[in-house]
């Protein structure tokens, strides 16, 4: 619940399984969080899905299939509703609030479990035919790696927090974040900042293909792995540098919880 752009409240909710009772445990945490509350402006929705004209499209971790969500909940609500995927709100927030204030072109890419983008063109979200931005699954090596949607070695599957989990696994025989990797290199542990480095080659070779297609202000860096920091993006930095035909400044996000700040700026 918001009021102008300050979270007032949030609530939270496991994922259901079927989607009968997702949606139901959607409209009911909207009544819940709206209790007492005289004045409903909006419904923001901010989603881990591609998203075309409010239908989500197809999600890989939702029970929902080319569902029309905004029309689902305006007829439950009869206020405007906007849904839009989940990086695309987040590149929305630091287009309004973030380092992308003063910029018109930049490419958000939100480095999690997987890797999501969204892209800023001309101080617009570019969001192509709904599936636009989804440069977690451009193909950047020739390994064998697979992400959750099938691709072998696209960036998502070589450079994601789950990535980073896995050959941690195999290395360590424990599965380590970012954080912890960068802890663990920062007080002298090699493999680790062998690790990172290793990562950040791939980082970097995901750089390489946005900036030389869109050629933007900047790329803002948000998510998990972000916090790898500096160690993880080091050589990620390096690469870009070397291998780009222009300049561009890569960016750690400073925002919190950009999604829901983006799903909040869909309706103002
Ligand atoms: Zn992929």
């Amino acid at each position: 619940l918001s009021d102008k752009n300050k979270i007032k409240k949030i609530l939270r909710f496991k994922t259901k399984k079927t989607k009968k009772d997702f949606l139901k445990s959607v409209v009911n945490g909207i009544h819940l969080i709206l209790e007492g509350q005289k004045k409903l402006k909006g419904i923001g929705v901010s989603v881990a899905s591609p998203v075309l004209n409010g239908v989500v499209l197809n999600p890989p971790n939702l029970p929902l299939k080319n569902f029309n969500l905004e029309k689902f909940l305006r007829k439950k609500f009869r206020v405007k509703v906007k849904v839009e995927n989940d990086a695309n709100c987040y590149a929305l927030a630091e287009l309004k609030y973030g380092c992308g204030k003063n910029c018109k072109n930049f490419v958000l890419v939100a480095i999690g479990t997987g890797i999501g983008g969204g892209i800023v063109i001309n101080g617009k979200l570019y969001t192509g035919k709904g599936c636009a931005g989804e440069i977690g699954h451009i193909i950047i090596s020739d390994s064998n790696k697979r992400c959750n949607a099938g691709h072998n070695g696209c960036f998502e599957a070589m450079a994601s927090g789950r990535a980073i989990f896995e050959l941690s696994e195999k290395r360590f025989g424990k599965g380590y974040l970012a954080s912890e990797l960068s802890e663990m290199a920062r007080k002298g542990n090699k493999k680790a900042k062998k690790l990172l480095n290793e990562i950040g080659y791939y980082l970097g070779r995901g750089f390489v293909s946005i900036a030389n297609i869109f050629n933007p202000d900047m790329i803002i860096v948000s998510g998990g792995v972000k916090e790898g920091g500096e160690l993880l993006l080091k050589e990620a930095r390096k690469i870009l540098k070397k291998d780009s035909m222009d300049t561009t400044e890569l960016k750690i996000s400073k925002i919190n919880k950009g999604a829901l700040l983006g799903a909040i700026a869909l309706i103002k």
